[in-house]
């Protein structure tokens, strides 16, 4: 139950005064929907004015608060703007202006000979000054002495400032005051406000102590409730596995392990063979080899006595995970078998009832493989290939499957900085691959521009007909629906239609819409060797491999992130074959994008690219609200992640050291930490643990 002091902020937005029907959708749009998202919803800037006796004093391009008097009223003939001529105390003249419907107000609050305060950005319209749309206009000096710093807020269709600014006043009234726990040495430290006034300040002006406690707070709740999270696991009972290495030792392998591989194996052979189920990441660039230390790690499941059970994000994935396991095991008479969800009838029938009877050992398949009319005889062990579209809760409920709790082994080629594993990983141990099989190729990079498309196909057509495979990726860069995706995709079909009536029938296409069975016969005939040149969407992103592919084609590269283009470029240089990627680049590039490409071309080191990923985005951000997709996190911003988050991961460790109860005083401050995040579930761990 959330405790009693945070009701204030759980309320509805619908309850503050001004909300009614026609706001809830804009507001819903920005993810506002109770007084503590309001609360929480941080101006994105502050608009500095400053008040000037006249416009001589006033720069171009500034924000400034002067004093006119209104001379003329021009309206233009059909939708022309409407303009308002005005003069200052020195006889300097400036036109007010203003498009559409806005013109009404104009008219209104700028009546001719009447003297008034304006607030605006002054600009140069030929050799006109003007201010469009001004901030506001009022009657008196004074009236505008609270609008000399306002904050700017980030909007949706529906809303004003006006209008946000007053949500985010009455959400302060309503919000209480709360205990502090955060610790008070680094409070003292720090000069953090405390919650309370921190929130208000941070809606009054940009004040860097008030944005990073705040920030911090976030930090802590996530730190927090990993923590909650590993404890609770580390007081759980699992099945300790210990393994002969009877099957591990006939897997008929083409290489020998690297040393990563085998010191990843050691850490997770040492974890299952204890009572505590073992909760680690295995961090590996794509390519490291990470199969075949999940391959082992299922073995030793499977040598105790006990099942293993292998999740893959997408279909094609667990299809090609299934074909490499099998061939691995050739010959030790383990069994694995397939599950997705397409399967349906006698075969599904058969495959649950060998689960439930004990004659499958693994099972390869979609999320399929854990719904609830699936029983194992006896699941000791679960991984999850691709582990950040699987989240935490996710996991708990896996945690039922088993009789006692499975062991659980996540993977994921996201190379990710080291920051950001903390904040999404931080429950976890971690084993990272950070060498790559040898014999690896460099892949030959380079940055092309899309002017010289002919050039770029000519070199395509000379590697097709030298009997090698390719890949040609459009960028889809949302997945999902809207207007943007609905253009991202025909730009692929067009660009497959062409090369299609270039090269003919060994041309096969992969996006997003189709249906499973049609992608996965297209990546089929693609693997197969029996088409050619595979032209995608991002789908291609995840897992695949196909080693004759040694050529890849990045249109528009320039629109895709760092760490998605390292992960696109990981599905070439598999093979022994030198391997080439061209990155087709718009005509015009951004700085951040020309960066990009060229730290592309410089370093084939997914943690490395990772890194500077992080430094050119974090570097861009001003205020601290700047979203930032890839982490789980709404208040802090890329730059307070990488500052305060070690801090904030040291303090929950001590915390729950010191009182793992939560039940202190502080501790009691620390719950509602966590139902303010919600972050509720670690709570919850804490009563059934
Ligand atoms: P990941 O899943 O980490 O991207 P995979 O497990 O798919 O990588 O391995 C990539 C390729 O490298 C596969 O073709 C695999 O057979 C091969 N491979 C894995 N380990 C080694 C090794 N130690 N030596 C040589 N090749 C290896
Ligand atoms: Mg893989």
């Amino acid at each position: 139950m959330r405790p009693e002091a945070l009701n204030p902020l759980f309320i509805e937005a619908e309850a503050l005064e001004g909300v009614g029907p026609k706001l809830r959708r804009p507001l819903e749009k920005l993810g506002l929907k109770r007084v503590r998202d309001i609360a929480y919803h941080l101006p994105e800037r502050f608009v500095e004015r400053r008040a000037v006796a006249d416009l001589d004093a006033a720069q171009v391009g500034e924000n400034v608060i002067v004093e006119l008097t209104v001379r003329e009223h021009r309206s233009s003939p059909g939708r022309g703007p409407f303009r308002v001529l005005a003069e200052d105390g020195k006889g300097n003249v400036c036109t007010i202006t203003y498009f559409g419907r806005a013109a009404y107000s104009g008219k209104k609050a700028l009546p001719v000979g009447a003297q008034r305060w304006v607030a605006g950005r002054l600009d140069q319209y030929g050799q006109m000054l003007q201010i469009v749309h001004p901030d506001h206009v009022a009657e008196s000096a004074s009236a505008l002495a609270g609008q000399v710093r306002e904050p700017v807020y980030g909007l949706s269709e529906g809303l004003t400032q006006g209008r946000i600014a007053n949500l985010a006043l009455q959400a302060l009234k309503r919000a209480p005051q709360l205990p502090e726990w955060c610790e008070p040495g680094l409070i003292e430290r720090m000069s953090w406000p405390a919650w309370h006034g921190a929130l208000a300040t941070a809606h009054r002006r940009n004040d860097a102590a008030a944005r990073d406690r705040l920030a911090y707070d976030e930090l802590l709740a996530n730190a927090l409730a990993l923590m909650l999270v590993r404890a609770s696991n580390r007081s759980q009972r699992g099945l300790p596995l210990v393994g002969d290495g009877r099957l591990r030792a006939q897997l008929s392998l083409p290489f020998a392990l690297t040393g990563a591989q085998r010191r990843s194996i050691g850490e997770i052979e040492g974890d299952l063979a204890q009572q505590a189920p073992m909760l680690r990441l295995l961090q590996g660039d794509v390519g490291s080899g990470k199969t075949v230390v999940a391959l082992s790690a299922m073995l030793i499941a499977v040598e105790a006595g006990a099942q293993a059970a292998m999740l893959a994000p997408t279909e094609i994935l667990a299809r090609q995970h299934h074909e490499t396991l099998m061939r691995m095991v050739q010959g030790t008479g383990v069994e694995i078998a397939l599950l997705t969800g397409r399967d349906k009838g006698k075969a599904r029938e058969s495959i649950l009832m060998g689960l439930l009877g004990g004659s499958i050992d693994i099972l390869v398949g979609t999320h399929a493989i854990f719904q609830e009319s699936v029983t194992y005889k006896n699941l000791a062990l679960a991984v999850i290939d691709e582990q950040h579209r699987f989240g935490v809760s996710q996991r708990l409920l896996l945690a039922k499957k088993g009789r006692r709790t499975p062991h659980f082994l996540a993977m994921t080629a996201t190379p990710i900085p080291r920051t950001l594993t903390l904040a999404q990983y931080g429950e976890m141990d971690v084993s990272r691959l950070d060498e790559l099989p040898p014999g690896r190729q460099a892949i030959d990079t380079r940055v092309v521009s899309i002017e010289r498309m002919e050039d770029v196909v000519g070199a395509l057509s000379r590697h097709l007909e030298g009997g090698g495979q390719a890949y040609w990726v459009c960028p889809m860069v949302r997945e999902g629906d809207g207007e943007q995706v609905g253009d991202d995709l025909a730009a692929a079909e067009a660009r497959f239609a062409s090369l299609k009536a270039r090269f003919g029938e060994d041309v096969v296409l992969v996006h997003g819409q189709l249906r499973p069975e049609e992608k996965d016969a297209a990546m089929e005939r693609f693997s197969s060797g029996e088409a050619k040149l595979l032209v995608a969407t991002t789908v291609i992103e995840v897992g695949v491999d196909v080693p004759n592919a040694t050529l890849m084609v990045i249109e528009q590269a320039e629109r895709f992130g760092l760490a998605q283009l390292h992960q696109l470029r990981g599905r070439v240089g598999r093979g022994q074959a030198k391997s080439i990627c061209l990155l087709l680049r718009g005509a015009e590039l951004s700085e951040t994008g020309r960066r990009r490409l060229a730290l592309m071309r410089e370093t084939q080191d997914g943690f490395r690219l990772a890194e500077e990923d992080l430094e050119l985005r974090g570097g861009g951000e001003l205020l601290g609200t700047r979203q930032s997709g890839d982490t789980p996190f709404r208040i802090a911003s890329l730059e307070q992640i990488q500052r305060l988050l070690p801090i904030a991961h040291d303090d929950a460790r001590l915390l729950i050291e010191r009182d793992g109860g939560l039940s202190g005083e502080r501790g009691e401050a620390a719950r509602l930490l966590l139902y303010l995040f919600e972050r509720d579930w670690g709570v919850q761990l804490l009563r059934g643990g």
